[in-house]
Protein backbone atom coordinates (compact mmCIF):
# COMPACT_ATOMS: atom_id res chain seq x y z
CA UNK A 1 0.00 0.00 0.00
CA UNK A 2 2.69 2.25 0.61
CA UNK A 3 1.12 3.30 3.59
CA UNK A 4 1.45 0.41 6.00
CA UNK A 5 4.79 -0.55 7.19
CA UNK A 6 6.27 -3.14 9.68
CA UNK A 7 8.07 -2.01 12.43
CA UNK A 8 11.27 -3.12 11.32
CA UNK A 9 10.51 -0.33 8.50
CA UNK A 10 9.90 -2.46 5.29
CA UNK A 11 7.30 -2.05 4.15
CA UNK A 12 3.95 -4.62 3.80
CA UNK A 13 2.31 -6.07 0.83
CA UNK A 14 -0.74 -7.36 0.79
CA UNK A 15 -1.37 -10.88 -0.51
CA UNK A 16 -3.51 -14.53 0.57
CA UNK A 17 -6.47 -16.01 -0.75
CA UNK A 18 -9.87 -15.09 0.10
CA UNK A 19 -10.63 -14.64 3.68
CA UNK A 20 -6.90 -15.68 4.74
CA UNK A 21 -5.72 -12.13 3.31
CA UNK A 22 -3.38 -10.47 5.04
CA UNK A 23 -0.33 -7.83 5.11
CA UNK A 24 3.03 -9.28 5.46
CA UNK A 25 6.70 -7.63 5.95
CA UNK A 26 8.16 -7.79 2.65
CA UNK A 27 11.97 -7.03 3.90
CA UNK A 28 14.56 -8.50 1.73
CA UNK A 29 17.55 -9.19 4.85
CA UNK A 30 17.56 -9.47 8.69
CA UNK A 31 18.64 -6.01 10.25
CA UNK A 32 20.41 -6.57 13.69
CA UNK A 33 17.25 -5.44 16.26
CA UNK A 34 14.75 -6.13 14.42
CA UNK A 35 11.92 -8.62 14.75
CA UNK A 36 13.18 -12.78 13.68
CA UNK A 37 10.92 -14.53 11.73
CA UNK A 38 7.54 -13.19 9.54
CA UNK A 39 5.37 -10.04 10.64
CA UNK A 40 1.64 -10.56 8.97
CA UNK A 41 -1.50 -9.03 9.92
CA UNK A 42 -4.84 -10.01 8.96
CA UNK A 43 -6.47 -7.90 6.09
CA UNK A 44 -9.62 -8.12 7.02
CA UNK A 45 -9.06 -6.27 10.74
CA UNK A 46 -6.81 -4.04 10.20
CA UNK A 47 -8.69 -2.46 7.50
CA UNK A 48 -11.53 -2.21 9.62
CA UNK A 49 -9.61 -0.88 12.36
CA UNK A 50 -7.98 1.43 10.07
CA UNK A 51 -11.76 2.39 8.95
CA UNK A 52 -13.02 2.73 11.99
CA UNK A 53 -10.24 5.13 13.24
CA UNK A 54 -11.45 7.53 10.55
CA UNK A 55 -15.00 7.30 11.14
CA UNK A 56 -13.82 8.47 14.80
CA UNK A 57 -11.80 11.28 13.59
CA UNK A 58 -14.95 12.88 11.43
CA UNK A 59 -17.65 12.37 14.45
CA UNK A 60 -14.91 14.12 16.94
CA UNK A 61 -15.60 17.71 15.61
CA UNK A 62 -15.00 19.24 18.45
CA UNK A 63 -11.12 18.05 18.32
CA UNK A 64 -8.50 20.27 17.29
CA UNK A 65 -6.17 17.71 16.18
CA UNK A 66 -9.03 15.84 14.76
CA UNK A 67 -10.26 19.04 12.96
CA UNK A 68 -6.34 19.67 12.15
CA UNK A 69 -6.47 15.89 10.17
CA UNK A 70 -9.62 17.20 8.52
CA UNK A 71 -8.63 20.00 7.17
CA UNK A 72 -5.28 18.48 5.54
CA UNK A 73 -7.84 15.47 4.49
CA UNK A 74 -9.61 18.27 2.91
CA UNK A 75 -6.88 19.45 0.93
CA UNK A 76 -5.33 16.71 -0.03
CA UNK A 77 -9.18 15.67 -1.67
CA UNK A 78 -8.90 19.22 -3.50
CA UNK A 79 -5.95 18.71 -5.01
CA UNK A 80 -7.12 15.21 -6.18
CA UNK A 81 -10.28 16.23 -7.68
CA UNK A 82 -8.36 19.03 -9.41
CA UNK A 83 -5.91 17.03 -10.87
CA UNK A 84 -8.23 14.42 -12.18
CA UNK A 85 -10.45 17.50 -14.05
CA UNK A 86 -7.47 19.48 -14.67
CA UNK A 87 -7.57 18.71 -18.71
CA UNK A 88 -11.14 18.61 -19.39
CA UNK A 89 -11.11 21.91 -17.37
CA UNK A 90 -8.16 22.82 -19.00
CA UNK A 91 -9.66 22.45 -22.48
CA UNK A 92 -12.49 23.84 -21.47
CA UNK A 93 -11.31 27.02 -20.49
CA UNK A 94 -9.10 27.43 -23.57
CA UNK A 95 -12.40 27.02 -25.80
CA UNK A 96 -14.48 29.62 -23.84
CA UNK A 97 -11.56 32.01 -23.43
CA UNK A 98 -10.97 31.63 -27.73
CA UNK A 99 -14.78 32.30 -28.29
CA UNK A 100 -14.32 34.77 -25.72
CA UNK A 101 -12.56 36.85 -27.91
CA UNK A 102 -13.63 36.10 -31.54
CA UNK A 103 -17.09 37.91 -30.00
CA UNK A 104 -14.80 40.63 -28.63
CA UNK A 105 -13.98 41.29 -32.26
CA UNK A 106 -17.33 40.55 -33.33
CA UNK A 107 -18.43 43.44 -30.97
CA UNK A 108 -15.47 46.02 -31.65
CA UNK A 109 -16.56 45.41 -35.50
CA UNK A 110 -20.05 46.19 -34.74
CA UNK A 111 -19.62 49.06 -32.49
CA UNK A 112 -17.01 50.41 -35.37
CA UNK A 113 -20.00 49.65 -37.79
CA UNK A 114 -22.02 52.40 -35.81
CA UNK A 115 -19.47 54.83 -35.71
CA UNK A 116 -19.33 54.80 -39.49
CA UNK A 117 -22.74 55.29 -39.61
CA UNK A 118 -23.10 57.94 -37.22
CA UNK A 119 -20.14 60.02 -38.99
CA UNK A 120 -22.28 59.70 -42.31
CA UNK A 121 -25.20 61.32 -40.16
CA UNK A 122 -27.17 58.37 -38.55
CA UNK A 123 -28.94 55.40 -39.32
CA UNK A 124 -31.07 55.42 -42.54
CA UNK A 125 -34.35 54.03 -40.55
CA UNK A 126 -35.65 52.96 -37.48
CA UNK A 127 -35.09 49.44 -38.75
CA UNK A 128 -31.78 49.99 -39.36
CA UNK A 129 -30.97 51.24 -35.96
CA UNK A 130 -33.36 48.21 -34.42
CA UNK A 131 -31.32 46.05 -36.01
CA UNK A 132 -28.12 46.95 -35.03
CA UNK A 133 -29.39 47.66 -31.22
CA UNK A 134 -30.40 43.91 -31.33
CA UNK A 135 -26.92 42.74 -32.76
CA UNK A 136 -25.50 44.44 -29.72
CA UNK A 137 -27.99 42.93 -26.91
CA UNK A 138 -27.09 39.29 -28.57
CA UNK A 139 -23.58 39.79 -28.28
CA UNK A 140 -23.34 41.57 -24.66
CA UNK A 141 -25.71 38.23 -23.73
CA UNK A 142 -23.22 35.80 -24.97
CA UNK A 143 -20.49 37.89 -23.51
CA UNK A 144 -22.24 37.76 -20.47
CA UNK A 145 -22.95 33.98 -20.36
CA UNK A 146 -19.03 33.06 -21.33
CA UNK A 147 -18.02 35.29 -18.92
CA UNK A 148 -19.59 33.33 -16.09
CA UNK A 149 -18.81 30.31 -17.32
CA UNK A 150 -15.28 31.46 -17.33
CA UNK A 151 -15.38 32.33 -13.54
CA UNK A 152 -17.58 29.45 -12.70
CA UNK A 153 -15.09 27.03 -14.12
CA UNK A 154 -12.19 25.31 -12.18
CA UNK A 155 -13.86 26.59 -8.88
CA UNK A 156 -12.81 22.82 -6.99
CA UNK A 157 -11.04 25.07 -4.37
CA UNK A 158 -13.36 25.06 -1.76
CA UNK A 159 -14.18 21.33 -2.22
CA UNK A 160 -15.39 19.71 1.24
CA UNK A 161 -15.42 15.54 2.42
CA UNK A 162 -18.07 14.14 1.05
CA UNK A 163 -19.36 12.96 4.18
CA UNK A 164 -22.57 12.42 3.56
CA UNK A 165 -21.51 9.72 0.77
CA UNK A 166 -19.41 8.10 3.74
CA UNK A 167 -21.55 7.68 5.95
CA UNK A 168 -25.32 7.19 7.16
CA UNK A 169 -26.69 8.53 10.54
CA UNK A 170 -27.23 6.10 13.22
CA UNK A 171 -25.83 3.27 11.44
CA UNK A 172 -22.13 1.24 11.88
CA UNK A 173 -20.16 2.81 9.27
CA UNK A 174 -18.11 -0.31 8.54
CA UNK A 175 -20.88 -2.44 9.62
CA UNK A 176 -23.00 -4.33 6.59
CA UNK A 177 -24.81 -2.09 3.90
CA UNK A 178 -22.35 0.80 5.23
CA UNK A 179 -20.55 2.58 2.18
CA UNK A 180 -17.37 0.64 3.61
CA UNK A 181 -18.68 -2.50 3.60
CA UNK A 182 -19.73 -1.92 -0.22
CA UNK A 183 -16.07 -0.14 -1.12
CA UNK A 184 -13.89 -1.91 -3.57
CA UNK A 185 -10.15 -2.60 -2.74
CA UNK A 186 -8.83 0.28 -4.50
CA UNK A 187 -11.92 2.69 -2.82
CA UNK A 188 -10.68 1.69 0.51
CA UNK A 189 -7.29 2.33 -0.08
CA UNK A 190 -7.68 5.39 -1.71
CA UNK A 191 -10.01 6.57 1.42
CA UNK A 192 -7.65 5.34 4.13
CA UNK A 193 -4.70 7.18 1.68
CA UNK A 194 -6.65 10.56 2.49
CA UNK A 195 -6.21 10.84 6.15
CA UNK A 196 -3.34 8.47 6.53
CA UNK A 197 0.70 9.08 6.27
CA UNK A 198 1.33 6.31 7.36
CA UNK A 199 0.70 2.92 9.65
CA UNK A 200 2.95 1.31 11.18
CA UNK A 201 2.64 -2.93 12.40
CA UNK A 202 4.34 -4.38 15.52
CA UNK A 203 5.13 -7.62 15.62
CA UNK A 204 2.63 -9.84 17.66
CA UNK A 205 4.59 -10.61 20.54
CA UNK A 206 2.19 -12.12 22.99
CA UNK A 207 0.44 -15.16 20.98
CA UNK A 208 1.34 -15.19 17.07
CA UNK A 209 -1.42 -15.13 14.71
CA UNK A 210 -4.48 -13.49 15.17
CA UNK A 211 -5.10 -13.47 19.25
CA UNK A 212 -3.65 -10.10 19.04
CA UNK A 213 -5.46 -7.11 19.34
CA UNK A 214 -5.11 -5.35 15.80
CA UNK A 215 -4.93 -1.76 17.69
CA UNK A 216 -2.48 -2.94 20.49
CA UNK A 217 -0.01 -3.87 16.82
CA UNK A 218 -1.24 -0.62 15.04
CA UNK A 219 0.71 2.85 15.35
CA UNK A 220 -1.17 5.70 13.17
CA UNK A 221 0.53 8.80 11.87
CA UNK A 222 -2.25 10.92 10.70
CA UNK A 223 -2.27 13.30 7.69
CA UNK A 224 0.04 15.90 8.05
CA UNK A 225 2.06 13.91 10.56
CA UNK A 226 -0.29 14.38 13.45
CA UNK A 227 -0.49 11.75 15.97
CA UNK A 228 -3.55 11.53 18.08
CA UNK A 229 -2.39 8.74 19.93
CA UNK A 230 -0.23 10.54 22.01
CA UNK A 231 -1.87 13.73 23.07
CA UNK A 232 -4.15 13.71 26.02
CA UNK A 233 -8.06 14.21 25.10
CA UNK A 234 -7.51 12.74 21.42
CA UNK A 235 -9.13 9.64 21.05
CA UNK A 236 -6.60 6.95 22.34
CA UNK A 237 -6.89 3.43 20.53
ZN1 LIG B 1 9.51 -6.30 9.27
Amino acid sequence: MRLLYCECGAIMTHGGPGSKKHYRCRRRAIKPGTHAGEVTIGARGIEQYLARRIFAVISAADDELALAVLAETAGRYAAQREKAEAPEVMQERQRLISERANLRRSREAHHADRKRVMLKGGFVDDFARESWDETERALAERMGAIDARIAGIGDSKAVELPYEEWISAGTDPVGPGSWWDAADFETKRAFIRLFFDRASVSKARRWAGQGVPVESRVQITWAGGIDLDRLPGSEAA
